[in-house]
């Protein structure tokens, strides 16, 4: 059982190897006893990441080729292909087709479809996804290429539509929650249509901020705080909800 019963905060999408000092960063979120996620942009990232988080009871190396990346490195997707029988997690993985990078939508969406055929294949895998103005694209070959017995996928902070939201989840999908999204109108309406077995946390540090500072992954307690707002609820039931999620999504995949 990869998911430790003490598990109180969970981070499911953090780049602990962007940060300045990457092997502290590891050791900070073993020591704080955050289950955490840490995505890498390239397999060329896998052997350090798997090396440091080797035998650690909370920390997770996730195996990814970031879709922003897909135009520089998409014979990359031939290492993470190699790579993928070590790997649980997948991640950072998905579409973009955002204003830089729609362009290489053609290249993204052949990558993304490889990760999801070996996914499948390979079964058990969780993978943290990107959905950025892609998010029926992304559903959609969810749905055609990794049913959630072969599979489950995290939607990292998603900006998708209430009905999208629904649709998702039916497919049976989870979602990352991270503060930033609940400092606008338009991510609270997002949270709020997530179904409550649904729902988890992430920092997408260092790409979010917490006083000025990039986040790190004892700050996902403030993501807890703002679902917890928006649910109406106490933090700490807020807390019991992700953490229960996190081990029914583990369970689920036959962990
Ligand atoms: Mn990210």
């Amino acid at each position: 059982m990869i998911i430790d019963s003490k598990i109180r905060l969970a981070d499911l999408h953090c780049h602990l190897d962007l940060y300045p000092d990457f092997e502290e960063a590891v050791i900070a979120a073993e020591q704080a006893g955050v289950f955490t996620l840490a995505a890498t942009t390239t397999p060329r990232a896998w052997p350090r990441n798997r090396q440091l988080t080797r035998g650690l009871n909370f920390v997770h190396a996730a195996l990814g080729l970031h879709p922003q990346l897909a135009k520089e490195r998409k014979d990359e997707i031939k290492i993470w292909e190699r790579y993928l029988p070590e790997a649980r997690f997948i991640g950072e993985v998905g579409l973009d087709g955002g204003p830089r990078y729609f362009k290489s939508l053609p290249i993204q969406k052949q990558i993304f479809e490889v990760v999801l055929r070996r996914c499948a294949e390979s079964g058990g895998k969780v993978l943290t996804v990107h959905s950025t103005r892609c998010a029926s694209t992304v559903l959609d070959m969810i749905e055609e290429l990794l049913p959630p017995d072969r599979g489950r996928a995290i939607l990292h902070w998603f900006g998708g539509s209430p009905l999208e939201v629904r649709r998702a989840a039916e497919l049976g999908c989870y979602f990352s929650i991270n503060v930033e999204m609940a400092r606008n109108e338009r991510g609270r309406r997002t949270i709020e249509a997530i179904p409550n077995g649904r729902i988890l946390t992430e920092t997408d540090g260092p790409f979010t901020q917490v006083e000025g500072r990039p986040s790190c992954p004892s700050d996902v307690a403030l993501a807890v705080s703002a679902i917890a707002a928006i649910s109406k609820v106490s933090p700490v039931v807020a807390e019991n909800l992700v953490s229960a999620n996190l081990r029914n999504l583990m369970e689920s995949i036959g962990d």
